[in-house]
């Protein structure tokens, strides 16, 4: 690998040119906080040194007009409060004198825009009245830091605003000291990045087996609106040493592929997942000389044991075809899937199925089948997860699996550049203590449905 010294900023206009949009905005703040970065800023004085409004000129300040919603907030007397609950839209109006029939005319007129049935208790609204009578001239509501929504009294219209959202590339690290999920928070980083590593290596890393000195580097996109971080992007590049073992996977798109691709451009994507159950532990192994809690008496277990809370959603772990759907008393619920001659998969206890599973019902890899429960013989909710081949049951954790398809020839070169790019940039991320960055506030977005 040669190492070759190559600047920031020349990697971070490199990475642009190669293929990202949104160009001359992303472009310029990566190179700021690249630079700012560089000079060992803490990430609250960054954000502030980006943030601030306030700009020096000469020996003045120039203090910038105080504007929200695109209004000049100086001219109007305001009123800041949130939606009550069981609160109408007209309850709402009518304190502020605006007629019942406008009310009605502009909900009716633009329901397409907005409909005021998806007003929501606790979320927050403006009232701007242009002079002190409390007459409301406009009402904005915000349904989340995405967008807002403007009625506008004096011309009797309604309009929705979309937040231009700014992406900027950030890069993180990590030594797992305890668990993933803590090392993540330890270092200020989002569960919503924590879940997006894990999909990112999740068919080489098997993260139910990480230990005490793994460590990982991230190259991501971070969403802002108005400077203040609202969710993560994409990952680009991730990089994860587990035992002895390197990973490095790299984000490569264009019109025939989308996903994450090894150093020698192998999908990450393997044709079987590690486990049925993102966030789960292994709680018993596969395993010809178990003691049987229940029964109380030596039977090998021919599964692995995945435990995670009640209703976790349950993934096929490959393509395939539904094969048995059904209940036994020993099983619980249960679906067993056939993916091709070789293989057959089986997960137990469910607590339901997902919607729409059946005997032949065809299912993609990743796909929720069911969920996490304890039907059948279980002592507490998991998933009971059988590997079978050649209609014998095998340890999964031991199997070579078949490998994926690779890349085409011609899309090598392409995914070369952009890999060699992303190498330099996680090979020069040092391991250390992040400084904490503000949670982001798109908590209620999270896919996320256990905790660690
Ligand atoms: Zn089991």
């Amino acid at each position: 690998m040669d190492n070759q010294e190559i600047k920031p900023e020349s990697i971070l206009s490199k990475l642009e040119s190669i293929k990202y949009s949104r160009i001359l905005l992303v472009a310029f703040i990566a190179l700021l906080c690249s630079v700012l970065v560089h000079f060992g800023l803490q990430s609250n004085q960054r954000a502030a040194a980006i943030q601030s409004s306030k700009v020096r000129l000469g020996n003045f300040d120039v203090v910038p007009p105080n504007l929200k919603y695109g209004f000049l907030l100086d001219s109007f007397q305001i009123d800041e409060k949130t939606i009550l609950a069981n609160e109408f839209i007209s309850d709402i109006l009518t304190r502020y004198k605006v007629n019942y029939l406008d009310i009605e005319h502009m909900v009716t007129t633009y329901k397409d825009v907005f409909d005021v049935r998806l007003l929501r208790a606790g979320k927050p609204y403006t009232v701007l009245s242009a002079d002190t009578s409390q007459t409301a001239d406009y009402f904005i509501y915000e349904p989340s830091v995405y967008s807002y929504i403007v009625f506008d009294f004096k011309n009797k219209t309604v309009q929705k605003v979309e937040r231009p959202i700014e992406t900027r590339i950030e890069k993180a690290s990590g030594i797992i000291e305890t668990s993933l999920w803590n090392t993540m928070v330890d270092n200020g980083l989002s569960f919503e990045l924590t879940a997006k590593m894990e999909d990112a290596l999740a068919w080489s890393v098997d993260f139910h087996y990480i230990q005490k000195g793994d460590r990982f580097k991230l190259i991501y996109e971070r969403n802002y609106i108005d400077g203040k971080p609202v969710g993560v992007g994409e990952i680009k590049g991730a990089y994860y040493k587990n035992y002895d073992n390197e990973y490095y996977a790299f984000l490569f798109e264009n019109d025939r592929h989308s996903g994450f691709y090894d150093y020698e451009a192998r999908p990450m994507k393997k044709a079987f997942l590690k486990s049925p159950v993102q966030y789960s532990r292994v709680s018993s192994g596969y395993n010809l000389r178990r003691f049987h809690p229940i029964l109380k008496r030596r039977k090998p277990h021919y599964g692995t044991d995945y435990a995670a809370p009640r209703g976790t959603p349950i993934r096929a772990v490959a393509d395939g075809v539904i094969v048995k759907k059904g209940y036994t008393k020993g099983n619980g619920n249960y679906v067993k899937i056939k993916h091709d001659k070789v293989y057959q998969t089986q997960y137990l206890h469910m607590n339901g199925f997902a919607k729409g599973m059946g005997n032949g019902v065809h299912v993609k890899q990743g796909q929720t089948i069911g969920y996490v429960g304890s039907t059948g013989l279980a002592t507490g909710p998991h998933v009971c997860f059988r590997f079978w081949k050649n209609g014998r049951q095998v340890n999964h954790l031991r199997e070579n699996l078949p490998p994926p398809e690779p890349m085409p020839s011609e899309d090598i070169p392409k995914f070369n550049e952009i890999r060699d790019v992303l190498k330099v940039e996680l090979d020069s991320i040092e391991f250390k203590k992040m400084d904490r960055v503000v949670e982001d506030q798109t908590t209620q977005d999270s896919t996320l449905t256990s905790n660690p």
